[in-house]
């Protein structure tokens, strides 16, 4: 099939669901939105892993529930919004969001109550104020174009959201944050390449990958032709179970991942959006997950294991700890094998 399944008719009739299924899956269509398209079908359709595709990016009736603790808006994006579009909760760095269309839909996403097809392009006034408002705050550094997914936009649109901000002198780095690779790797083409490489700000692609089954040898081929126009490639991961929470897939992931060139930057702890619970994986279960991985890999593929804290206070690593101090100030650190040493510095004079 050569186009993107968006209904629960398209996903019986690919064979993803049983037609007994389509009935309650139109229930979760009405709330939130499905993409499946040809490449992450054909994945499905060829690879070893396809439950962790499937689960992914399948819609299921686990997502009609929803637990008192899960939030339409989960890390506060609402309260830190000065103008529509832009998200401005660290000093240094703000989110644009030109666009709420991505390629794919993931079942687990955060921001699910506002990503979709027809969900918000920013109109030429609204791109207009934000900009302007990124203009006017010169603490801004740093803009992480986000969404929805930036890249989904025409390569045309793209250099003119980039054109504006080479125009800004104190930004100085631009970040996209995006699955197209995965899910529309056509899409980085020489245009969109072009279009990347010609700002002469640092430009860094974070990936959005949670197992080594998305990378489809076309997806492979994209992250070269990024890695190749030299922009620099990081990756975010979710922890979802039954997807990515045993530490073979999580080490083979970022193993695959270093050798396409991209740095493993962010293991995201599930945020708390309606529906999720069937993906969640408890802390206990992610830091022992993390610790193991410190044994087995290599420090370049370590990312970090982050909480973006409900309500809008921002992110903090939940990264294992390994060092305790006693009464008199003095260290015991534990080794990723269990064993015990102390750790009595001389004092800083
Ligand atoms: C996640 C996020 C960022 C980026 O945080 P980093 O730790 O720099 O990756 C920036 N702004 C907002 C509002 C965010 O949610
Ligand atoms: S690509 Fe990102 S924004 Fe889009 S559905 Fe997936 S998690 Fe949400």
């Amino acid at each position: 099939m050569n186009r993107t399944l968006r209904t629960p008719e398209d996903l019986a009739d690919a064979g993803l669901v049983s037609a007994d299924a389509v009935e309650g899956l139109k229930q979760v269509a009405q709330k939130y939105a499905t993409a499946l398209p040809p490449v992450v079908l054909h994945q499905i359709n060829s690879g070893n892993d396809r439950s962790a595709l499937i689960r992914q990016f399948v819609p299921s009736v686990s997502e009609l529930q929803t637990a008192p603790q899960e939030l339409k808006d989960p890390i506060g994006d609402g309260t830190h919004s000065p103008v529509k579009g832009v998200v401005h909760r660290y000093p240094d760095r703000v989110l644009l969001m030109p666009t709420l269309v991505c390629p794919v839909y993931c079942r687990f996403c955060f921001r699910r109550e506002a990503v979709g097809p027809d969900g918000g392009v920013l109109t030429e006034n609204q791109l207009h104020d934000a900009l302007d408002y990124i203009r006017r705050t010169p603490a801004i550094w740093e803009v992480i174009l986000t969404g929805g997914d930036p890249l989904i936009l025409s390569p045309r649109r793209i250099s003119e959201i980039l054109n504006a901000l080479n125009e800004i002198p104190h930004v100085k780095i631009l970040r996209v944050h995006t699955r197209v690779p995965i899910a529309a790797p056509e899409r980085i083409d020489e245009d969109l390449v072009g279009a990347l490489r010609a700002t002469p700000k640092s430009v860094y692609v974070a990936l959005h990958c949670n197992h080594a089954a998305e990378l489809s040898d076309e997806a492979r081929a994209a992250i070269a032709r990024l890695a190749e126009a030299g922009i620099s490639l990081l990756s975010q991961s979710v922890l979802l179970k039954g997807v990515n929470d045993s530490v073979e897939t999580l080490e083979h992931l970022f193993r695959e991942l270093v050798q396409l060139r991209v740095k493993p930057y962010y293991l995201h702890q599930l945020d708390l959006a309606p529906g999720t619970g069937h993906f969640r994986v408890s802390v206990e279960r992610g830091q022992s997950l993390v610790k193991q991985l410190r044994g087995r890999l290599s420090g370049l593929a370590q990312p970090t294991y982050m909480l973006d804290i409900p309500g809008g206070a921002g992110k903090v690593p939940l990264t294992p700890n390994h060092i305790e101090t006693d009464a008199s100030g003095r260290f015991a650190v534990e080794a990723i094998d269990g064993s015990r040493s102390n750790y009595n510095p001389p004092r800083p004079t």
